[in-house]
């Protein structure tokens, strides 16, 4: 049996900043705010160029369309994106020869992040994308996206993002699935891991992608393995704290704490999910998300009972398709002394503890690597980095997620 794994790594086009689980930029003043978009109606202006022969302006507009869609539907969140074909439609064809005229160029000397264009570029023929990365990088990379920010700024000027014409072998849900995880990067949202069997390897076994059920695998996982167009629980979880609606309270209740080692200190980095007892859901956060040294944890959850649970980010995560401020290469946090898996067990050792989270309530619960109830050590204070002289924007994006279509060939499958 043959079968098509796809997946995408990511590429930090310039290093220096880290990346958090949940919300994929960590900024503002304290250097501990979540950066999103100011106003969450936002409007991406489409080029007016064919995205390839057999997908016309007009084709490409309807997929993008269902893609926006799978963020705007969620009613506890206040994204909309929308597209705009006027703006780019005088403008002559985006390619390898102008495309430094509406997104950053290659070395970053140009940003075009002040022109609230947020262009959507077809690159028809995939010579930027293999003006970005390498020769030849086009067929592997589906595309890339990210957002502009000022250092110490709260919120991101715009976006961008460029998309592959070439035919790469991808079904429809497959492209609209690629492009809502890149609309998801562009809007602020980091990687997940959930509850995804993190020994999964893109060599080794258990491979990417072998979870029996497709769809419990979210949107914002590092490869695309969903293959329903539809949001799973923790994409709905992520874009609602990230963007909540005014009445996120009456739909999530709040599931927070500190992950801490068996002497107190913060666990930074590691995976933390909670997963409902009734539906198998999970929704994950990264324990200190908002780089405060302290092993943050927060989630948002829809009413009912869940367990609560620690594991450590899959090592094949780090670089692009890092997950969490903490695997940013190998050598990070996240990976120095993984933790083994735990559930939460209270005082004492023994069965996951049921907890009940409730609309509009916050439970507190500070665990240890051994499972139990703990009590954090409080990390010693930083003294604050700013130095006062923010200067325009001093960083280009953060992450540009890039696709690599891999064909793997797996062992056939004997079923007893
Ligand atoms: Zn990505």
């Amino acid at each position: 049996m043959t079968r098509l794994v796809i997946g995408f790594i990511s590429l930090q086009v310039f290093s220096g900043f880290a990346f958090a689980g949940g919300p994929l930029v960590i900024e503002g003043a304290d250097g501990n705010t979540p950066v999103t978009y100011f106003n969450p109606n936002i409007t991406v202006h489409v080029e007016s160029d064919d995205l390839n022969a057999e997908t016309d302006n007009a084709a490409a507009e309807l997929i993008l369309q269902d893609a926006f869609n799978l963020w705007n539907i969620v009613p506890t969140s206040t994204i909309n994106l929308d597209t705009d074909l006027t703006a780019l439609a005088q403008e002559p064809d985006i390619n390898s020869s102008n495309f430094s005229q509406y997104i950053p160029s290659v070395d970053g000397s140009e940003l075009n992040g002040n022109d609230n264009l947020n262009p959507i570029v077809y690159d028809s023929d995939g010579a930027i994308i293999d003006a970005f990365f390498y020769l030849g990088a086009s067929e592997d990379i589906i595309g890339f996206a990210a957002s502009i920010f000022n250092l110490n700024g709260s919120f991101f000027n715009e976006g961008y993002a460029v998309i592959n014409g070439k035919d790469l072998g991808l079904t429809d849900t497959e492209f609209k699935l690629l492009i809502a995880h890149e609309m998801g990067h562009f809007i602020g949202l980091d990687h997940t891991q959930v509850d995804i069997d993190n020994q999964e390897s893109d060599f080794g076994f258990p491979r990417i992608c072998s979870d029996s059920n497709p769809q419990n695998y979210p949107v914002m996982y590092p490869f695309v393995c969903r293959n329903e167009e539809t949001l799973h629980a923790d994409d709905i979880s992520a874009i609602s704290a990230l963007y909540p609606d005014n009445d996120i309270n009456n739909n999530f209740g709040i599931l927070q704490g500190n992950f801490v080692d068996e002497s107190g200190h913060a666990v930074l980095g590691a995976n933390i999910w909670a997963k409902n007892t009734t539906t198998g859901e999970a929704i994950s956060i990264v324990s200190d998300y908002l780089k405060q040294g302290n092993g943050f944890y927060k989630l948002y959850l829809p009413p009912g009972n869940y367990t609560l649970h620690a594991n450590a980010i899959n090592t094949l995560f780090n670089g692009g398709s890092s997950i969490g401020p903490y695997s940013s290469d190998s050598n990070d946090q996240s990976f120095i002394d993984p933790i083994t898996e735990v559930a939460y067990q209270g005082a004492t050792q023994g069965n996951a503890v049921n907890i009940t989270i409730n609309a509009g309530q916050t439970r507190t619960i500070v665990f240890s690597i051994t499972g139990n109830d703990a009590v954090l050590v409080n990390p010693p204070a930083e003294s604050s980095s700013s130095s006062g002289k923010t200067s325009w924007i001093t960083l280009l994006l953060l992450l540009s997620s890039l696709l690599l279509t891999r064909r793997a060939v797996l062992p056939p499958i004997t079923k007893l």
